[in-house]
C-alpha cells in the first residue's frame, strides 16, 4: 500500500512538473513519517524512498537509531532549544528555525561536534496566529543575523501553508514564499545559498510544485492518516 502510495505521490509531482515546464528532478519528496511505526518506514525505505519527515526530536533520534544510515532525516517541527543537542548530528536539514536564539543553539552545538548544520527559515507566510515562523517582514533580518554563525548554513526557506479544501487557495503563500526566495538570493548573502524551498503537504503539494517547491512532504498521502491517541 505504502509503496503504491508514493509512486502514485511521485506521478502527481511529475504531472505538477510538466504543466508548468519544470523537470521532475528539481523536486525531492520527504516522507512525513511522525507517529508511524518503523516497520512502514522500512516499507518506504525499501521502496527507495530516502528522506525522511519528523517533527518530534525524541521519535527522530528513535527512528534514527533503528533504520539504515544512509537515510536523510529532516527535522520539520517546532524545535526546542534544549533538545537542539540531540539531533545535531542526526538529521540532514532543519526546516523549522524561526529564530535567532534557536539558530545560535544550533551554531553552537555544532561547533562542539565540528560539523556545519544546514537549515531552512520558516516563515508563517500567512500570518496565522497558530502557526510557528517569522513574518516576512522580519525574514530578511533573520537571515542576515544568522548568516554570520559560522557553523550554520542557510540552504532556503520553508512554510506551512494553512489547511484549505481547494489547495489553490493557497497558491498566494507559495507564489509569496518564492518571491522572498528570489528577493533574498539576488542580495547575495555571504554563507547563504537559497537553493531549497520547502512547501506543500498532501492536500497542496501539486500546487507549491507549480510554484517552484524544491521540496515537498507529504503523510497522510504516503502513510495515512495519522491517530495521536496513544
Ligand atoms: C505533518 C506535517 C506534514 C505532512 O502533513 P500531511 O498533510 O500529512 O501530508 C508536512 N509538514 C509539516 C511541517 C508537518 O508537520
Amino acid at each position: 500500500m505504502i509503496k503504491e502510495n508514493i509512486k502514485t505521490v511521485e506521478e502527481k509531482i511529475e504531472a505538477a512538473c510538466q504543466s508548468c515546464g519544470r523537470s521532475a528532478d528539481e523536486v525531492k519528496l520527504i516522507a512525513v513519517s511522525k507517529t508511524k511505526p518503523v516497520s512502514m518506514l522500512k516499507e518506504a525505505y525499501e521502496y527507495g524512498c530516502r528522506d525522511f519527515g519528523e517533527n518530534k526530536v525524541q521519535e527522530l533520534v528513535d527512528k534514527y537509531e533503528q533504520l539504515p544510515k544512509d537515510i536523510r532525516w529532516h527535522m520539520i517541527g517546532h524545535l526546542q532549544r534544549n533538545k537542539v543537542k540531540y539531533i545535531v548530528d542526526k538529521v540532514y536539514l532543519i526546516h523549522s528555525v524561526d529564530s535567532l536564539r534557536l539558530a545560535e543553539e544550533i551554531n553552537k552545538e555544532a561547533a562542539k561536534k565540528g560539523i556545519k548544520v544546514s537549515i531552512l527559515i520558516e516563515v508563517n507566510v500567512a500570518n496565522e496566529e497558530t502557526k510557528f515562523g517569522t513574518s516576512c517582514e522580519e525574514v530578511y533580518q533573520l537571515v542576515s543575523e544568522i548568516a554570520k554563525l559560522p557553523n550554520v548554513l542557510i540552504k532556503g526557506l520553508m512554510t506551512i501553508a494553512p489547511y484549505v479544501e481547494n489547495p489553490e487557495e493557497n497558491k498566494q503563500y507559495f507564489e509569496k514564499l518564492r518571491q522572498i526566495y528570489v528577493d533574498i538570493a539576488h542580495k547575495n548573502v555571504d554563507n547563504v545559498c537559497m537553493e531549497e524551498l520547502s512547501m506543500g503537504m498532501t492536500g497542496d503539494y501539486e500546487t507549491a510544485v507549480t510554484q517552484g517547491a524544491t521540496y515537498v512532504r507529504v503523510g497522510t498521502g504516503i502513510f495515512g492518516e495519522r491517530s495521536y491517541s496513544v
